[in-house]
């Protein structure tokens, strides 16, 4: 008889207590919304889907233990007691690997021991890692906590700008990445520095045989290593403040990247002396693609994984609204001590209070960080359910299935799959169509499914990264993709199979589906977000 875990279907993870039913909203009434919501995905009304994959991004259906958790936050201004035990679990996850202290149960269990708690939770000190606790935290600030990822970008290279323009206002800098997010990007744009995306195209639209995505993955997520050195010979290394990784690459079709990648980048930034930072947004999810995958890790624990990965960076900003970690948060963290911090204290004054002073001014005490307390224990709570190998086989599964069943239905998906969503790639969908990069077909796609089906989705494509805003060379680095992603916890395989009925009809309609026309705000920052657009039916 075969074991629980070799029947070829996942064993489940998790029951719903609690569900949501959907309203019943027919088909003119989506198209009276999209119509007066500008055919914007971002600004029609949530209540009226049926599925919404526009993003993965704080979506996550929590748990029963942060639920409960939330009860015990403490909405004190200064020095909530949730923010003791979340800056721990960041040491937990980070750099203990399996030795986790799980503070938060301290909290949770209403612990009266007022010695206990001083020595074990609110009194104790400590330096050299990424979250320096007491004095330390105060005299060398390193881990800010803030309302989500973006606002960690912002603290992090408004004050990097404000360094650079004093060590040396005349110089041009770049930011290389192995794939840089829409916010991010945009971030360091503001601060006028250049971002520029390192890795092979040719290497992420290389077909991938679906039935082997359970028997090997190519990494496709990886930095462009040779390209990463050129850049740095080409520019000269004072002009590359940092080297910036992104774990897992969302912008690139959501990809793993491995360890040997993140290896060999350090390795780049050690020879050039350059700081090393993550974009640690799905670190979870990319750590469970390298025990997997990669030979030398098959038998390390997703925790110990981790904690190998983030040894090498000396900081790192990252979104908590993904890897399920919770509904709302992100944070920035620097090594105590580290390459970024020892450049860039100049002028005798160290990086990190510069950092404080900006959060303090614009987010909020370093404490709360523009979080409620309730935000910050489900947060301390999640951190230690998603590194757990149950979870993440299941979440990871999930998605697999969805690109399994799309590539079963000549659907040119991305493969193989990433960890949380599925990209569909439009110029491949488009074929034996009049439809041209500059007709936006991938947004007239979302238009269509949401309209049909009361599925929404995401261009992520020349429309996002602004095509027709960039030059002939940055083009080349934009790819043509609609993204589905994943909420946690929340979709199971019924829903997916929804979603791929949709989207094959669609594609055996696909000379029907509409070009889109910027009608309003083509050149704002971050378009996608706000513009007004028109779809042009094909006449028929
Ligand atoms: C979501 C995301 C961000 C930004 O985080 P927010 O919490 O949405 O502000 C940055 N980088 C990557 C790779 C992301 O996926």
């Amino acid at each position: 008889m075969k074991k629980m875990n070799e029947l070829g279907v996942p064993v489940p993870d998790h029951k719903a207590y609690v569900i949501r039913n959907y309203k019943d909203v027919r088909e003119d009434q989506r198209e009276r919304a999209l119509i007066e919501t500008e055919y914007n995905m971002f600004s029609f009304p949530a209540d009226l889907l049926t599925l919404d994959y526009l993003s993965d991004s704080g979506s996550t259906s929590m748990s029963d233990l942060q639920w409960a958790a939330l009860l015990h936050g403490d909405e004190s201004y200064g020095r909530n007691k949730g923010y003791y035990v979340l800056l721990d679990a960041f040491r937990d996850v980070f750099e203990r690997g399996d030795k986790p202290e799980k503070l938060v149960n301290l909290i949770l269990s209403g612990e009266d021991n007022v010695n206990k708690l001083m020595n074990e939770v609110y009194l104790t000190s400590s330096e050299g890692g990424f979250v320096n606790g007491g004095v330390h935290q105060l005299s060398r600030p390193n881990t800010f906590i803030v309302p989500q990822g973006r606002v960690s970008e912002y603290l992090l290279f408004s004050t990097l700008a404000e360094v650079l323009h004093e060590i040396n206002p005349n110089r041009k800098y770049y930011i290389p990445n192995n794939g840089h997010f829409d916010t991010t990007g945009a971030n360091i744009r503001a601060v006028h520095i250049e971002p520029i995306n390192v890795f092979d195209k040719s290497v992420v639209l290389e077909p991938f045989p679906y039935k082997e995505m359970d028997l090997r993955n190519p990494f496709k997520g990886n930095m462009d290593i040779k390209q990463l050195e050129e850049i740095i010979n080409q520019k000269g290394p004072d002009s590359i403040p940092l080297i910036y990784i992104t774990i897992t690459n969302n912008s690139i079709a959501g990809q793993p990247v491995s360890m040997a990648n993140i290896r060999a980048a350090k390795e780049i930034a050690t020879k050039y002396g350059i700081p090393y930072f993550f974009d640690a947004c799905r670190f979870a999810e990319n750590a469970y693609f390298i025990q997997k995958f990669e030979e030398e890790f098959k038998n390390v624990s997703i925790r110990e994984i981790i904690k190998e990965m983030f040894s090498y960076v000396d900081g790192f900003t990252i979104s908590l609204k993904k890897d399920g970690l919770g509904n709302m948060g992100g944070a920035l963290f620097l090594r105590d001590n580290g390459v970024f911090v020892k450049k860039y204290s100049i002028n005798g004054k160290n990086i990190g209070i510069r950092i404080k002073e900006r959060q303090i001014v614009t987010i909020g005490n370093d404490s709360y960080g523009g979080l409620s307390g309730r935000d910050i224990m489900a947060l301390a709570v999640g951190l230690q359910e998603v590194v757990k190998l149950s979870y993440l086989k299941s979440r990871i599964g999930l998605t697999q299935y969805f690109a399994k069943r799309l590539a079963e239905n000549n659907i040119p998906v991305i493969l193989p799959a990433g960890g949380h969503a599925v990209y569909i790639d439009m110029d491949k969908f488009f074929i034996g169509t009049a439809m041209k990069t500059k007709n936006f077909g991938g947004v007239g796609f979302t238009i269509e499914l949401l309209k049909h089906y009361g599925i929404r989705a995401c261009e992520l494509g020349p429309f996002a990264f602004e095509w027709d805003q960039r030059s002939e060379e940055q083009r080349k680095s934009i790819l043509n993709l609609v993204r589905f992603a994943i909420p946690r916890n929340a979709y199971s395989r019924s829903d997916i199979d929804y979603t791929v009925a949709a989207i094959s009809e669609l594609f055996k309609n696909k000379e029907k589906i509409p070009k889109v026309r910027i009608a309003r705000g083509a050149e704002l920052s971050l378009r996608h977000f706000q513009t007004g657009l028109k779809p042009i039916y094909p006449k028929s």
